[in-house]
């Protein structure tokens, strides 16, 4: 596996391997690898002949009072990790390079940025499309792997690769979970044991919600205030949202119809944790 720092060197390296045929497939990381990241690996690998793994800590998708200098980073253990799903390269520009002095151009997906994590989160979705497109800039992947448990991220990424013509396949990957349901995530590594027992919550309050549909609910606000009990019901948990809605529009519905996001995100401590499950009728 090669390891790129400078976007020339992975211009160069990405342009040699379509010139010999070959297709690959881009999965974009934050790093600090969990059981998630590395799925996402092997199905990158079993679609195209290379897998680009880039590992960049984007500031711009950091709010000012998020946790961007804390957030977790082990390249070393990445590095071996990525090798072992047979990753042939992974790519970490420095943010001087991505974002050098003077840079001005953001990329905006309307609509789609606003509810459910934009909410909270204002400018985090326009870090989030910018570094994805510059990523696809440079690469020129045939196809890009994104996890489910970011779902609007998905929606906001389809979109904007739908808009700006972007000849590139996105790929959805399902949530990976631990063995008792909590969704992979790099920011678990925050949580004390106490904090632990109450993310499980956020699983528990999808299942809640699929068995109230399974056995006939139709109402949205039943099956949200369902769940807001139950996760209230554990300590240190603070509700961000519970959006009950459309998948494609991700407009807001009161009724189950068809087939229906369920998204959370829930501060436990001071850990903000999302997860997801599409409801179907
Ligand atoms: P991150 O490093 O958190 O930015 O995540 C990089 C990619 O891995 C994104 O496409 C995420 O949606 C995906 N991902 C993170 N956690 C999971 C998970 N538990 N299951 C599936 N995909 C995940």
């Amino acid at each position: 596996m090669k390891t790129i720092n400078s976007i020339s060197g992975m211009r160069k390296k990405a342009l040699k391997w379509r010139q010999e045929g070959l297709s690959i497939a881009l999965v974009p990381t934050m790093g600090f690898f969990h059981e998630g990241h590395l799925s996402l690996m092997r199905t990158a690998k079993s679609k195209a002949d290379l897998v680009v793994v880039s590992l960049f800590v984007n500031p711009a998708q950091f709010g000012p009072n998020e946790d961007l200098s804390r957030y977790p980073r082990d390249f070393e253990r990445d590095s071996k990790l990525a090798e072992r799903q047979g990753v042939g390269c992974l790519f970490c520009p420095d943010a001087g390079d991505i974002y050098p002095p003077g840079f001005q151009t953001w990329i905006r997906v309307e609509g789609l940025s606003h509810g459910l994590c934009g909410a909270s989160r204002p400018e985090h979705f326009r870090g989030v499309a910018t570094i994805v497109a510059k990523l696809l800039i440079i690469v020129q992947p045939d196809m890009a792997i994104f996890g489910q448990k970011d779902f609007q991220q998905l929606r906001v990424i389809r979109r904007m690769v739908r808009d700006l013509n972007m000849p590139v396949n996105i790929i959805a990957h399902p949530i990976v979970r631990e063995p008792d349901g909590l969704a992979m995530s790099s920011r678990n590594i925050y949580l004390d044991a106490k904090e632990r027992e109450s993310a499980l919550s956020l699983f528990q309050a999808l299942r809640l919600a699929e068995k109230m549909v399974a056995k006939g609910c139709r109402s949205g606000p039943e099956v949200i205030q369902a769940i807001r009990n139950h996760i209230q019901s554990f300590d240190n948990t603070k509700i961000d949202y519970i959006f009950l809605g459309d998948p494609e529009s991700l407009e807001e519905c009161r009724e189950i119809v068809g087939e229906a996001l369920l998204a959370l995100a829930v501060w436990v401590g001071k850990t903000r944790l999302i997860d997801n499950t599409l409801l179907t009728q």
